[in-house]
Order: C-alpha cells, then sequence, then structure tokens
C-alpha cells in the first residue's frame, strides 16, 4: 500500500458534523479510467491507482493507511422545499490530501455504498451516472471553470435497480470541500450556534483565508461565498450550461460547480431550456440560474443569522445588504464576461445592449450558442487558424449586427490578430455535448465499450483548440441524435 498524506480536517471537528462509516466493498472492481494529471497534483502515484491494490482503494474494497472515512451530515431546500436532514447517502469522505499547489482537497468515493444518510436509498451510483459526472465535471474544468473534479471511476462488477438494472460504479470525487448551504442549515435549524461558529472557521480556514483576520467573520464568509457564486454562475451563462438541480444541497460554500446529475450545455440558444427529467416547473431553466443562485444565498444569509450578530434586527440588517449585493455582482460578471466573447476587453456602456441583441437573434434563430460565439471569433480577423465556417455560418438576419460589431471592435485596442486568439481563448468550440455523452455512455453501459468515453474526455481537455478532423465533436446533433431531456441518475 503506497502511502497517501492524508490529513482529515473536517474528521477532526465535534462528531455531530458526520458519521464514520467504511464503504461498503464490491463484488468486481474494474479501473475504467484514473486521472494521471489530477493524482499527480494531489500527491498521488497515478501507477498505483491504477494497480489493483489502487482499484481495491477506489472502489472502497480496501482502505488507505490515513483515511478516515465519513459520510457528513447536512440539510437543504430541494426544488424550494426544505429538508431538514439529507446527508452524504451514497458518498463517503475517505479523507483530504493538500495538493502540490498548497490547497486541501476533499477525496471522496460516490456510490460506495449506504450509510446512515440514505433515506432507504441504495448508496450506490449506476454507471451511466459516473461516467457522466466524469465527462462534465473534467470538461468544466478544462474550460476554466470552478468545479469538484473527477479522480476515477472504476466498474462495480454489480447490478444496481432503477427503473431497470444497471451496472454501478464508483466515481473518486475530488473538491476543495464538499461543505454547502445545506451544511450551514442543517445546523441552524437545530439553533446550534456552536456548530455554525466551527463551520464559518473551517471555510474560511479552507477557502478565503485572508477573511480569517476580519472582526465578522460570518459576515465575510457570506459576503465571500456571494462574490463566488456570482462569478461562478456568470460562467454557467457565459458557456450555455444548465446545472439542473441548483438546490441548496448542490452549492458549495468553495463555490465550485457540484452535482452534474441533471445538467446538459445548451445547443440551440432557448434562454427557458430545462433538460432534468424532474424539473416539471421550469425552477431550474437556463434564464432562473441566477435568481436561483440569490435565492440559495439567501438561504445561507439565512442559516447564518445568529452568528452574524447577537442582536437580531442587525443580524437580518448585515444579512439583507450583503445578500443585495448579489445581482450587481452577477450583472458584472456577467458582462465582463460576455465582453471577453464578443472581444471587447474594454467594456462600454452600450456593449450591454450588444450583447443581448445579439442573444436575441440567437434565441430567434435557434443558433447553435458554442457554435455561434466560436463563429464570431473566425470573423475577427482573417486569421490562418481553421474556422468553424464548414459547420456554422450566420443567417442574413444577423448581417446589420454583425456590422455594428465589427465597428464596435475595431475602437479596441491590440490587433485583429491578437483579438482573435483572445476571442478564440474565451469561446470553446469543443463542449460536453448531451448527444456525445449520450453516445459515451450508452457505448459504456450496453457494449461494455468504453473507447468513445476515453476519446471524448481526452477531446474535452483541449476545448479551445479547433481541429477540423475532430469537427464531428464540435457539431450540434442532428435532429434524431437530439437528447430532450437528462435523468437524475440517482
Ligand atoms: P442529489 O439529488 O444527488 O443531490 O441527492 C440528494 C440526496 O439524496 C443526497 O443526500 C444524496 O446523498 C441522496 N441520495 C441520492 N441518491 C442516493 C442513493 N442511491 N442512495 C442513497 N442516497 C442517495
Ligand atoms: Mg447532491
Amino acid at each position: 500500500m503506497t502511502a497517501i498524506a492524508f490529513d482529515n480536517s473536517y474528521a477532526r471537528l465535534p462528531e455531530r458534523f458526520f458519521s464514520r462509516r467504511l464503504p461498503t466493498p464490491v463484488t468486481r472492481p474494474g479501473r475504467i479510467r484514473v486521472n494521471h494529471t489530477l493524482a499527480a497534483q494531489l500527491g498521488m502515484d497515478p501507477q498505483w491507482l491504477e494497480s489493483p491494490e489502487g482499484t481495491a482503494m477506489l472502489a472502497g474494497n480496501a482502505l488507505a493507511a490515513g483515511s478516515d472515512p465519513i459520510a457528513t451530515v447536512y440539510a437543504g431546500h430541494q426544488f424550494g422545499s426544505y429538508n431538514p436532514q439529507l446527508g452524504d447517502g451514497r458518498a463517503i469522505l475517505l479523507g483530504e490530501v493538500i495538493g502540490t499547489d498548497g490547497v486541501r482537497y476533499d477525496i471522496q468515493l460516490k456510490g460506495s455504498g449506504p450509510t446512515p444518510y440514505s433515506r432507504g436509498g441504495d448508496g450506490r451510483a449506476p454507471l451511466g451516472a459516473v461516467l457522466r459526472e466524469y465527462i462534465v465535471s473534467e470538461a468544466m474544468f478544462a474550460l476554466g471553470l470552478p468545479t469538484t473534479r473527477a479522480l476515477a471511476a472504476v466498474s462495480t462488477g454489480e447490478q444496481v435497480a432503477r427503473e431497470s438494472f444497471l451496472p454501478g460504479a464508483v466515481l473518486a470525487r475530488v473538491a476543495k470541500s464538499h461543505i454547502r448551504i445545506g451544511t450551514f442549515q442543517f445546523f441552524a435549524a437545530r439553533q446550534d450556534h456552536e456548530a455554525l461558529t466551527l463551520l464559518v472557521e473551517h471555510v474560511l480556514a479552507r477557502h478565503y483565508p485572508d477573511a480569517l483576520a476580519e472582526d465578522n467573520q460570518a459576515l465575510a464568509l457570506l459576503q465571500k461565498v456571494i462574490s463566488a457564486q456570482a462569478s461562478l454562475v456568470a460562467r454557467w451563462q457565459s458557456l450555455g450550461f444548465i446545472h439542473g438541480v441548483m438546490n441548496t444541497d448542490n452549492m458549495l460554500l468553495s463555490g465550485e460547480t457540484i452535482d452534474y446529475g441533471p445538467c446538459a450545455f445548451m445547443d440551440g440558444f432557448d434562454p427557458e431550456k430545462v433538460f432534468s427529467s424532474i424539473d416539471h416547473g421550469g425552477r431550474y431553466a437556463y434564464r432562473n440560474q441566477p435568481g436561483i443562485a440569490h435565492w440559495n444565498l439567501a438561504a445561507l444569509a439565512q442559516a447564518l443569522l445568529p452568528v452574524l450578530h447577537p442582536d437580531q434586527e442587525q443580524a437580518v440588517a448585515l444579512a439583507q445588504t450583503a445578500v443585495d449585493r448579489f445581482p450587481d455582482q452577477f450583472q458584472q460578471a456577467y458582462a465582463a464576461g460576455m465582453a471577453r466573447k464578443l472581444g471587447l476587453v474594454e467594456p462600454g456602456e452600450t456593449d450591454t445592449a450588444l450583447v443581448e441583441e445579439f442573444l436575441s437573434l440567437l434565441a430567434g434563430h435557434k443558433s447553435d450558442f458554442t457554435l455561434a460565439f466560436r463563429r464570431l471569433a473566425d470573423h475577427a480577423s482573417d486569421g490562418a487558424a481553421p474556422g468553424v465556417g464548414d459547420l456554422f455560418e450566420f443567417p442574413d438576419a444577423f448581417l446589420p449586427w454583425l456590422a455594428r460589431w465589427r465597428q464596435r471592435l475595431a475602437t479596441q485596442p491590440g490587433t485583429p490578430a491578437r483579438r482573435q486568439a483572445a476571442m478564440y481563448a474565451a469561446n470553446p468550440v469543443f463542449i460536453p455535448r448531451n448527444h456525445l455523452v449520450e453516445e459515451a455512455l450508452r457505448a459504456a453501459v450496453d457494449q461494455n465499450d468504453y473507447a468513445p468515453f476515453n476519446t471524448l474526455v481526452d477531446l474535452l481537455a483541449q476545448p479551445f483548440t479547433y481541429r477540423a478532423d475532430l469537427a464531428r465533436f464540435a457539431m450540434p446533433p442532428r435532429p434524431e441524435e437530439e437528447v430532450r431531456q437528462t435523468f437524475c441518475g440517482t
């Protein structure tokens, strides 16, 4: 057994934060994929992780020295209704390691068997859901977004019972921490102010150490999380990413994207778009995401009230002021992100309208969101880079807008070639399109063929570099390939 330098700070918190629980061994652990670069960043030997011993650990069949496995407890608002007791029902935190970047990371197994928080669930994960999370979370990382990551996926040799029997798998997930808004809600609901105070300190120390010196730590934390989420959700919007299940237990204090269940990237632009099979009211539709984030942050503020100020009225005033800043912070981050996508390094007053008009043209023509922005970058200069003109060209209705955009672009500093390079770096060409993800999952689940999965993961690691030989992966689905719904995969 190779050494992994675990240092488990969450497991050192009081017992009421978690339950000690070992993963439940699986019948036949089989390696699917190990993320070599991430393993190295975590100070782990990728070769060892690929060995039978490493695979056994990743399946939950063997425990690495220093690991102190726990299931953490939390609550949360799911689709707007409060559930006082959730928790890691099918995930076990093996422990934490300090990466070569000096940052502390959680190593968690997802699909590792039941825990005291399983609420009747089997604690397992179907292979398809594990591969989806692997593909999309790693794509998000390559796109430059804060996100949980996939260290490895292993098969279990067991079946899980869902609508039908499906092969099971375990994902080794890595996050700066798995502490959620729902973690705070759990203790607030119990009026456990001591736990709230401990949790505030813990999260500040891990994610926002510069705020530890603030007089009001709880307020500093709230402000930090509001900023982090404003910039995160702005990034989602700028990529056409729909999270799909923005419950308060699925929002991390670290500001990383978590829970790749029913998520998807849009193909044709439609602000009302929803993919999740269980989101009947469209609560988590694309255009609602900033508003829902705001709502969730208000829930965090509410949970923090007892530690924001001893006087309740003053606590409410502090919380309200902090939460009220979210819309502006989001707008700023979003405007800056969209300006970058349009090649505008020095954004001005009229740019908001320019963006809005472009988006309404896209919506009117149901144009492919990703390719339209990428094609704009082609138009920014007569550069030599291979463009996506074979895959997408603007309809004539865009010509007046394109003319105005070119005029605006000409006022920007730098050469056309530099502007174009910046736009290529802001507008990906390869995203985890739903039909490609589905194709990779089908091959693995139905034919035990992991080649499409591996191809997709490799390709999505370079999302900003177009290669004409990979054009198939940049294209939107043909009508018969279109995936309209994604399933929660629980
Ligand atoms: P999610 O929808 O994935 O955010 O999960 C919501 C809650 O249900 C979390 O507390 C999960 O741990 C729990 N859960 C989801 N799937 C399972 C399962 N198969 N077995 C036990 N608990 C589960
Ligand atoms: Mg969740």
